[in-house]
C-alpha cells in the first residue's frame, strides 16, 4: 500500500479575452471545475497504474463529490478527513495566447492534524510506502512517524521550499524532482552543473530527477540510471511530473528495477504531454502497455 499524504484542490477554470484589470469586473462564458491539486493528480496515476494507494488529507465537508470522484478512480479515500476551513481551490484566468494567473488557496489541506497522521499510519506494515508532496502540513512530522515506523517515505517536494527539503532530506528514501527544483536544491540556474554536483552533494541519497523532454535520470551513490524520454506532439505538459511519479512508484513497489519503472513512466508521462488536462490525461495501465509494445 502507499499512503499519499497530499492536497486536494479544485481547479476553477475561466478562459478569457485577457486578466481582469484592476477595477474590472469582467464576465466568463466558459467555466469549469476540474479535480486537481498535486496529491490528488498523483493519488489518480498512483490508482491507475494499478498501485493500491490510499490518499490522506482534508477537504471540507462540502465538496464530499471530490472523493466520490477520486474514488470512482481507483483512489481509497476513507483516510480524507473533514475540516471546517475550505477545500483547497485555484482560481485561473486562462487568455487566448494560453498564459494563465492563478489564486491559490490552501485551505484544508494545510489543516492536518497530527493525531490524523499518527492513526493513518498506525495502520501502516512494512514494505508500505509513505508519499508528500509540498502542499500539505506536517511533511516533518510525518516523515519521522513513518521512519520510526519503518515505513520507506517519497518526496516531492513541489512546490520547492529549499530551506525545508534541505532540513528533511535526511528522512526520505526517495526523492523526485523535476529540473527548476533540482537545481535550487544545488543553488544554480544551470542543469549541467546540478547533474555534476548532485550526486557529489547528497551522495546517501536515492534521487529521480525528471527533466521534461530531455528524459530522467536515477542517482544514488555512485549508480546512475538514464532513461530517454519518448518523442511524441506535447500539447499540454501539466500533470507530466504527477504521471510519471505515480507510474514509477507503482511500478517499483511491484518489484520492477529502476530502469523497467521509468521507462513505462516516461511512456505514461508521454502520453499524458499529448492530452489537454492534468487528472484527465492521466494515461490507464494497459494504455501504457499498449504505447511501449508500438
Ligand atoms: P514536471 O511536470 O514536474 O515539470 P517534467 O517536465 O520533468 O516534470 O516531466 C516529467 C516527465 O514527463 C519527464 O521525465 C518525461 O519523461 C515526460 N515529459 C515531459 N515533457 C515531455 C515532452 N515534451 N515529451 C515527452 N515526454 C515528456
Amino acid at each position: 500500500t502507499i499512503y499519499n499524504v497530499g492536497s486536494i484542490n479544485l481547479d476553477h477554470v475561466y478562459q478569457l479575452d485577457h486578466f481582469v484589470r484592476p477595477g474590472e469586473t469582467m464576465a466568463s462564458d466558459s467555466y469549469q471545475c476540474l479535480l486537481g491539486g498535486k496529491g490528488a493528480n498523483q493519488s489518480v496515476a498512483l490508482a491507475k497504474a494499478g498501485a493500491e494507494v490510499k490518499h490522506v488529507g482534508a477537504i471540507h465537508p462540502s465538496n464530499q463529490a471530490v472523493l466520490d470522484q477520486l474514488q470512482a478512480l481507483g483512489v481509497d479515500t476513507s483516510l480524507v478527513a473533514f475540516s471546517d476551513v475550505a477545500t483547497g481551490h485555484a482560481i485561473i484566468q486562462l487568455t487566448k495566447q494560453a498564459e494563465n494567473s492563478i489564486i491559490l488557496y490552501q485551505g484544508a489541506n494545510h489543516q492536518l492534524t497530527e493525531l490524523q497522521v499518527d492513526e493513518v499510519l498506525s495502520q501502516a506494515q512494512s514494505g508500505d510506502w509513505v508519499l508528500l508532496q509540498n502542499e500539505t502540513n506536517l511533511i516533518e512530522y510525518t516523515m519521522r512517524k513513518a521512519q520510526s515506523l519503518g515505513v520507506k517515505v517519497a518526496f516531492n517536494p513541489a512546490p520547492m521550499d529549499a530551506t525545508l527539503t534541505q532540513k528533511v532530506l535526511g528522512l526520505v528514501d526517495l526523492l523526485i524532482v523535476n529540473e527548476v527544483e533540482a537545481m535550487d536544491l544545488i543553488g544554480t540556474t544551470d542543469i549541467e552543473t546540478t547533474l555534476a554536483e548532485f550526486p557529489k552533494k547528497y551522495p546517501d541519497l536515492a534521487v529521480i530527477m525528471t527533466l521534461g523532454k530531455a528524459g530522467v535520470y536515477y542517482f544514488y551513490g555512485e549508480e546512475v540510471v538514464s532513461v530517454k524520454a519518448f518523442s511524441v506532439d506535447a500539447v499540454d505538459t501539466t500533470g507530466a511530473g504527477d504521471t510519471f511519479i505515480g507510474f514509477c512508484l507503482s511500478a517499483l513497489m511491484k518489484g520492477e528495477d529502476m530502469t523497467q519503472a521509468m521507462t513505462r513512466a516516461c511512456a505514461a508521462s508521454a502520453i499524458c504531454v499529448t492530452r489537454l488536462g492534468a487528472a484527465s490525461a492521466i494515461p490507464t495501465q494497459h494504455e501504457v502497455t499498449e504505447f511501449l509494445a508500438n
